[in-house]
């Protein structure tokens, strides 16, 4: 199992391996991290994702996959672009959807540890724009890191506010998962 650490923060400033972003399908930027990502990161990040799309993924990337970019001016490696599902209400729609939210997880985390990134950083998919509710991101989260069989050493969430962070920390309590929380101070 992954060391896993909570964070309040701005991802792009992170000084990890390989950033996740949360994407959108058609891989050519967006609104809120992913827009987040590409200003801090530059147009490179961009260039890479038109030429998958001029390539490898003419459709764009199906919701539940990562792929993998350089990550241009950021300090991390890697940008890694994952599509979560937007979150369809409750009912049976619900079900499959978080499926899919799991899968992006996963596939993030296989992604990553097959760059041979010893640490990767989440925002909370899907929890934003696409309108999943911040406890269940929270527990799919971190249930499908915690699980994870192919990751990196150490998984970071690193959330937007504080009110998002006290919602990972309560959930990782309530699930009974180990997880370091840093502060201000922590060496990263
Ligand atoms: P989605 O479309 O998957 O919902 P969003 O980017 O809208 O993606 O939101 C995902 C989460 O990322 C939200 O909790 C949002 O507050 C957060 N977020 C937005 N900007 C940043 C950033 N720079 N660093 C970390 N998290 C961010």
């Amino acid at each position: 199992m992954p060391r896993l650490e909570l964070v309040t923060g701005d991802i792009t400033t992170e000084r990890v391996d390989a950033i996740v972003n949360a994407a959108n399908s058609g891989l050519l930027g967006g609104g809120g991290v992913d827009g987040a990502i590409h200003r801090a990161g530059g147009p490179a990040i961009l260039e890479e994702c038109r030429a998958l799309r001029a390539t490898t993924l003419p459709d764009g990337l199906p919701t539940g996959e990562a792929v993998a970019t350089g990550a241009g001016r950021l300090s991390a490696k890697w940008v890694i672009h994952a599509v979560g599902p937007v979150w369809p209400g409750l009912g049976r729609l619900a079900d499959e959807r978080r499926a899919l939210l799991r899968s992006a997880y996963r596939r993030s985390l296989e992604v990553a540890r097959d760059l041979g990134a010893a640490s990767v950083a989440f925002p909370a998919i899907s929890a934003g724009i696409y309108g999943w509710p911040a406890d269940d991101a929270a527990v799919v989260a971190l249930t499908t890191s915690a699980e994870a069989e192919q990751a990196p050493e150490r998984v970071r969430f690193v959330l937007f506010s504080a009110r998002m962070h006290d919602t990972f920390a309560d959930a990782a309590e309530r699930l009974g998962l180990d997880v370091v929380v840093l502060g201000d101070r922590d060496p990263r």
